[in-house]
């Protein structure tokens, strides 16, 4: 099950290494553990509803404690201490966009404010309630998660869109076609949000952001439904499409999403270089993008944001080669990391012909 106060499943975890604690503790100090609210105690603060009765709407204190908040580091503050601040008055979760119609017109009927909620991993507190003498509804995606159609020809994908990123991919590669959209959010984001927070993905370079695969989709919205057809581009005035994206739901809710697919490739590897220094790795990486060279994801990390992802993430058999190579291009080097170091110093026509080291 998905964690009530924090980020994944509850049976994951990701311990801190003493080596990432200690890198930590020497950037901003020791620190002290602040205790952590529990759940039982955080049930107690939810207030009555006040929203009447529906038959979608549940009013259960533990679906409105999950539904109050996103992932930004204000939200983990509120949710870790338990000081939530608000709820949503009620959540549903409609499984059609029939159902989403007929929530919007009873929330309309009564005054109700209406948050539309993917996969809850906002980072801009628009899903956190506000004060307000109306009471909030949050409409909850989530079981509208399948692929409903592929039209093979034109290459474009059908979506519910509650569906997370790994249960999208799961589904298109059932079928040989990938989307290619991995924000680091990937996880737990849903298409839909993608969409409503004009999303980018880490291999957005080959792939395209959502701009580039958003085709079309249904809308539903208190006046109606708003049916985007997949049209290609068209010079014939405003795209619906553009005025949509980064929305954030406030046009409405986006129930079924198109989106544009491509076959699987037969073949993707990753890998990493070390650069000497920051001006090599800044030439490098602006050749391989001017040149058009194919890749499908270009990261650049600085030393600090290099030393720490290997401390916090890697083997510690991993993390020691940061001791050989950030020292310098050390040609001459006979470490485990001695072709990394090599590489700080070939010419970028070089590392795309060598196609680089892999880390495994
Ligand atoms: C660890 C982490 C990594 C992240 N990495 C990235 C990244 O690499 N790239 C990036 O762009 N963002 C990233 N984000 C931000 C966030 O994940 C994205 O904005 C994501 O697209 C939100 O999708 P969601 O399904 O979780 O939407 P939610 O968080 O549920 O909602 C986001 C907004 O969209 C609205 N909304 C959601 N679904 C719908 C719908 N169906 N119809 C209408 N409105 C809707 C909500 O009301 C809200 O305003 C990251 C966030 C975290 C916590």
């Amino acid at each position: 099950m998905r964690r009530w106060n924090g980020w994944g499943d509850e049976n994951n975890h990701y311990p801190l290494r003493d080596a990432g604690l200690r890198h930590i503790q020497s950037l901003i100090g020791p620190g002290r553990v602040l205790p952590d609210a529990t759940l039982a105690a955080v049930r107690q603060s939810v207030p009555a509803s006040r929203l009447p009765d529906h038959p979608l709407v549940s009013k259960d204190p533990d679906k409105r404690i999950r539904h109050a908040r996103g992932q930004s580091l204000p939200d983990w503050y509120a949710m870790r201490s338990g000081q939530f601040g608000l709820f949503p008055d009620g959540v549903a979760e409609p499984v059609s966009s029939e159902q989403v119609r007929a929530l919007l017109a009873w929330a309309q009927g009564l005054g109700v404010q209406v948050i539309p909620y993917g996969g809850g991993t906002s980072v801009a507190g628009h899903i956190t309630p506000q004060p307000s003498p109306q009471p909030v509804l949050t409409i909850s995606l989530a079981q509208m998660n399948r692929l409903m159609a592929l039209d093979e020809v034109s290459q474009i994908a059908r979506f519910g869109a509650g569906t997370p990123g790994p249960l999208l991919e799961q589904q298109l590669a059932e079928k040989g076609y990938v989307l290619g959209h991995f924000p680091q959010s990937f996880e737990l984001s849903t298409v839909g949000g993608w969409v409503a927070s004009r999303s980018s993905g880490q291999q957005s370079i080959r792939y395209g952001r959502i701009e580039q695969l958003f085709a079309g989709g249904r809308i539903e919205t208190f006046q109606g439904t708003l049916t985007i057809p997949t049209i290609p581009a068209s010079s014939a005035g405003p795209d619906l499409r553009e005025m949509f994206m980064g929305t954030e739901g406030r046009m409405g809710i986006l129930t079924e999403v198109d989106v544009r697919v491509q076959r699987l490739p037969e073949h993707e590897s990753f890998h990493v270089a070390f650069a000497p220094n920051w001006d090599s790795a800044l030439r490098i990486v602006r050749e391989l993008v001017q040149t058009k060279v194919s890749v499908s994801m270009l990261r650049l990390s600085n030393p600090e944001e290099t030393r720490t992802h290997l401390l916090l993430g890697a083997e510690a058999w991993q993390a020691r080669w940061l001791n050989t190579c950030t020292c310098s291009p050390a040609p001459a080097c006979a470490c485990k990391a001695a072709s990394i170091c090599r590489m700080a110093s070939l010419t970028w026509a070089q590392l795309t012909q060598v196609s680089s080291v892999s880390i495994e």
